[in-house]
Order: structure tokens, then sequence, then C-alpha cells
């Protein structure tokens, strides 16, 4: 098998390679990378906050409803003639009273309980707004800069791969879709040769089984690094 030609290709690929390493490793890109996930956090706190002071506020309302019933009802007592009630009506009317009195009370307690709610809720989506605010800042300013800095680098990786297109003819179609393939995944370089036995991308020691499809087949997968190995006799 003859692999010359790829092996050109792949050298010439080389300084492609260093150049997306450049970039991808750039400390602006990993910063404003990092903000996107911030700023979603922050987003879906801000949805669970706003789903939390819905249910907070149903209660609220339903507690106020009560309290209002109640507070009706102490009037509709009030309102009584007490001189015409028996002794027995009034003391009922005193456990009614006295029964409704109990009722406001925990309503009021309850009612102040949810406006801390309230109070706690609102407190944490400030706290989100303004991780989110941050976070978007972040992005913008080392977006800016990641994109400052591909600018020198990015035309020269586009004028390096026309020149790299320019010797796909010569290939072989299969190795060149396999080198891509991999390339894809950011394996590089794809093609190793063997050494001693062993790959000679990731010094693995190659089995004797794979040793005798590498002899006959002149090309193998190395099952570790998965790059293609390739006999040099
Ligand atoms: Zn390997």
């Amino acid at each position: 098998m003859d692999l010359s030609k790829i092996l050109e290709y792949q050298k010439r690929d080389s300084e492609i390679f260093k150049l997306e390493r450049q970039l991808n490793n750039n400390e602006n890109k990993k910063i404003y990378t990092q903000m996107i996930s911030v700023v979603k956090d922050a987003q879906n706190q801000s949805a669970a906050l706003e789903a939390q002071a819905g249910q907070i506020i149903a209660s609220y309302e339903n507690l106020k409803k009560s309290y209002l019933d109640n507070s009706k009802s102490t009037g509709a007592v009030a309102g009584k003639n007490i001189d015409s009630l028996s002794v027995e009506e009034l003391s009922a009317m005193e456990n009614v009273t006295q029964t409704i009195l109990n009722n406001l009370s925990i309503l009021e307690k309850k009612l102040l309980g949810e406006a801390e709610k309230v109070r706690t809720v609102l407190q944490e989506f400030e706290n989100a707004k303004k991780r989110y605010n941050l976070a978007r800042d972040k992005y913008n300013s080392h977006k800016q800069a990641f994109d400052e800095e591909s600018k020198s680098i990015q035309p020269q990786i586009d004028e390096k791969n026309k020149e790299l297109k320019s010797l796909e003819n010569g290939i072989d179609p299969s190795l060149l879709a396999k080198y891509k393939q991999k390339r894809l995944e950011r394996i590089y370089p794809v093609f190793v040769p063997c050494t001693d036995k062993t790959c000679g991308g990731c010094r693995m020691e190659l089995p004797s089984a794979s040793l005798s499809i590498l002899k006959k087949d002149g090309i193998l997968e190395c099952e570790h690094c998965r790059r293609i190995i390739y006999s040099q006799d």
C-alpha cells in the first residue's frame, strides 16, 4: 500500500492543526465558553424562582381569602343583639368568636410567613440577575478579545486549507476519508508508523494477532488511541 501521498498530506496539515489548537486553547475562548453555562444556569434559576413565586402568591391569595371570610364572620357575630340571647346561645356565640379569633391569629402568622418567603425569593432573584449580568458582560468582553485574536489566525488556516485541498486529488479516496474522519475527532497525527511492534502514536504494544492483520492489510486501527498504524516494511 502506497501511503506516501497521504503522509505528505498529513505533514502539510500539521501547521493547520497547530493553528487550530492555538485557537481552541485560547484563554479568552475558554472564559467565554464557561460564561455561556453561567448565563444558562442563571436563566434556569430565574425560571425556577418565577415558578416558586407563582406558588407563593397562590397560597397567599388563599390565606387572604380565608382571613377575609373569618373577619366577615366576626362581623356577623358582633352584629347580634346580645340582650335577646339565652345563656346557652351566648356561650355558643362566645365559642364561635373564640374559634374565629384563633383562626385569624393562625392565618396572620401564615400570611407573615408567606410574605417572608416572597422577600427571600425576590432576594434570590436579584442575585441571579446580578450573576447573569456579570457573566454576560464577561462573555461579551472575552468573546470580543477572542474574535480580535482569531482575525489574524483564521485567514492563515483558510489559506493553508486551500493549499491542502489541492493535494487531495492524488490520494486514495478511502484513505483520505479515514483521515478526514479522524481529523474531525481532533486526532493528529492520524497515520503513525508501527515501531518495535508498538503503535507509533500511543506506544501501546500490539498483540501478535494485530501484527498479522497489519502485515496482511498494511494498515490497522489502534484499539487504544484509534490512530491508523501503518507498517514500515
Ligand atoms: Zn495507539
